[in-house]
């Protein structure tokens, strides 16, 4: 049986058909809107799968009772019932939150099968961790370290979207890295921008890098110290495909930890992590009546 899965990130929409091999056999992205449910029409409509009885979707914020309460990366503060809104589709809908539907692919398909504990950190528009200890992913509001306060000096105090003002997140997820390139650069220019810049060598990018690598050697210090893991699993756009800049060597992470560094590496399964994430929600049958 195939199934139709949907990750809704910051940026892009995914949409994708699993054959029961779990193998995706047509794929498209967009860049998202705040109306997603209406894209999700147009791209099953553009998918095309007859066949496919299951539409399973990963969504950008907490899900409770089969509600999205709230998308924040999305400036979506109200719930919206998925099931209603794409009730004419004629499907079985599943919904689960994003990060734990990438923490069921890596547990189940990623190098995270070969660990007992692992955290899974997704650095993209958001800053958020999965954890599994003893093979099974820890559920509820763990995992918030995206919102440890990271700076306290008042130059670089920027507002976070949970209201605070220093958080991790605020300084290096997408808003926050365009929140440096205000104070560093004042160009305007988007995070892939910067990351291009600092690659081929300007000054001002190379240390608005520095500066979140330093950044990132401290949330990563702190989610040692709190738990030793077997290996820290990288995700999330910003993470994957700038890896290589912005997270710090062993050394730097010292400075902010006494506990055992793990390996940190990016995932295996890349971007499709939250597709068969939700691919395996749906397979299983699970959460259908949340
Ligand atoms: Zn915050």
């Amino acid at each position: 049986m195939s199934i139709e899965c949907y990750d809704i990130g910051g940026t892009w929409i995914r949409g994708a058909i699993f054959n029961e091999n779990r193998k995706i056999v047509k794929k498209i992205k967009k860049e998202v809107v705040k109306d997603f449910c209406s894209q999700i029409k147009q791209i099953h409509k553009d998918l095309s799968s007859k066949s496919s009885s299951k539409i399973s979707i990963a969504v950008p914020g907490p899900v409770s009772n089969g509600l999205l309460t709230k998308a924040p990366p999305l400036g979506i503060d109200y719930p919206i019932d998925l099931k209603k809104e794409l009730k004419d589709l004629g499907k079985e809908i599943y919904i689960e939150n994003d990060l734990n539907a990438a923490v069921e692919a890596e547990l189940n398909f990623g190098t995270g099968k070969y660990c007992n504990n692992f955290y899974l950190l997704t650095i993209s528009t958001g800053i958020g961790v999965g954890l599994v200890l003893n093979k099974n992913i820890i559920q509820g509001t763990s995992g918030e370290f995206g919102h440890n306060v990271l700076e306290r000096r008042n130059e670089f105090l920027f507002k976070c979207g949970c209201g605070n003002y220093g958080c991790w997140v605020s300084l290096c997820g997408g808003n926050g890295i365009k929140n440096l390139e205000n104070k560093l650069i004042g160009k305007n220019l988007s995070p892939a921008e910067v990351f291009e810049r600092a690659k081929s060598g300007d000054k001002k990018a190379k240390d608005l890098v520095k500066r979140v690598r330093d950044y990132n050697a401290q949330g990563l210090g702190i989610m040692i110290n709190a738990i030793e893991v077997d290996k820290i699993i990288i995700m999330g756009s910003i993470g994957l495909e700038q890896f290589s800049q912005i997270i710090p060597k062993y050394s730097q992470i010292r400075n902010y930890t006494i506990n055992k560094i793990p390996k940190i590496e990016r995932t295996s399964l890349g971007d499709d992590i939250c597709l068969i994430g939700s691919y395996l929600i749906a397979k299983d049958g699970r959460n259908k009546d949340l």
